[in-house]
């Protein structure tokens, strides 16, 4: 039961206070992939240029990552400059170059249509629409947007929202989507468009997970090394997402489950610029570190 993602595959220049990097491998479906290649299989829709070395796709298809639909077309790959300040909440995004996202028509192979798990990630939501009116009947689907298209392309994205199980965005996005600085009701006028959850990310405060009427609160683990927090939503949704589609199991409990392994591999990957951490990671790593949130949130009930 492997899922299928599109999004964006990017090169990225970063800047945060502890060093920049400079077109380095990015985007939204490659951090989503990646993570979620640790739970289940996973097969890519998205596009890149000319310029893209074979090295990148090498690695993801090391990942087992089916890259059928990864189309490679005459241009410059999509890239992405932001900053990160002290606070490594929100990225100050420096500039954004759609290049071959401009004319991509994703494009989802024959093996990928009956795929029962899908995931928009963060691209242009009428790409993400394009997406699934090619989908049969998926058990799931879940979506990620952002700033940039929350504010260019906003009437498309709310039909996407209307379309979609689960919306998975971050704190300020979904403020800025609704127009309400209250993040419980932000999270209800999103959930009154049509979709059945909303998870919202939080960064260093973790994540809250809302249906019409339960929340979830998860914290991120406290680490003592953040370097870079590039990609950290897309692994979130990548670790969630993968998780899931591993166990079947979409049960209130399920869900929980796997809002936590989402936020240990967002936890390994702002270790490391880039994918850096990703590559190294094991997936005993990854035991332990669920071990430690238990271990984190758990204390002694009480009857009163
Ligand atoms: P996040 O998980 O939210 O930190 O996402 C980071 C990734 O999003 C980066 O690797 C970027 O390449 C990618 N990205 C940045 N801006 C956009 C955009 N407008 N559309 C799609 N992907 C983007």
């Amino acid at each position: 039961m492997g899922i299928v993602v599109v999004g964006t595959v990017a090169f990225d220049t970063v800047e945060t206070p502890f060093g920049r990097e400079e077109n380095v491998l990015g985007g939204s479906a490659t951090y989503f992939s990646t993570s979620a290649s640790f739970f289940t299989d996973v097969s890519l829709v998205a596009v890149v240029g000319e310029d893209f070395p074979q090295e990148h796709v090498t690695f993801l298809q090391s990942r087992n990552i089916d890259t059928t639909g990864l189309q490679r077309i005459p241009g410059k790959t999509f890239h992405w400059s932001g900053r990160y300040g002290y606070d490594l909440n929100e990225a100050e995004t420096l500039d954004t170059q759609l290049n071959v996202l401009m004319d991509f028509q994703p494009e989802l192979p024959e093996s990928y249509r009956d795929s029962e798990y899908l995931f928009l990630a963060n691209i242009d939501p009428d790409l993400q629409m394009k997406v699934l009116e090619q989908v049969e009947k998926p058990k799931l689907v879940a979506c990620d947007t952002m700033n940039f298209w929350i504010s260019s392309k906003p009437e498309a994205l709310k039909k996407v929202l209307q379309k979609v199980d689960i919306v998975v965005i971050n704190e300020g996005e979904a403020r800025q989507f609704t127009g309400e600085a209250n993040l419980v009701k932000a999270a209800r006028q999103i959930i009154a468009l049509g979709c059945k959850r909303l998870v919202v990310k939080r960064g260093e405060y973790g994540v809250l997970m809302f249906t019409a009427d339960s929340v979830f609160a998860a914290p991120a683990y406290p680490l003592e090394e953040v370097f870079d927090p590039t990609g950290a939503g897309d692994t979130f949704a990548g670790g969630f997402m993968g998780y899931l589609a591993n166990t079947g199991d979409l049960s209130e409990e399920g869900l929980r489950q796997a809002i936590v392994f989402g936020s240990v591999m967002a936890s390994f990957n702002v270790e490391d610029f880039s994918l850096n951490r990703m590559k190294r990671l094991q997936y005993k790593e990854i035991q332990t570190r669920f071990a430690s949130f238990k271990a984190l949130t758990s204390f002694r009930d009480i009857s009163f």
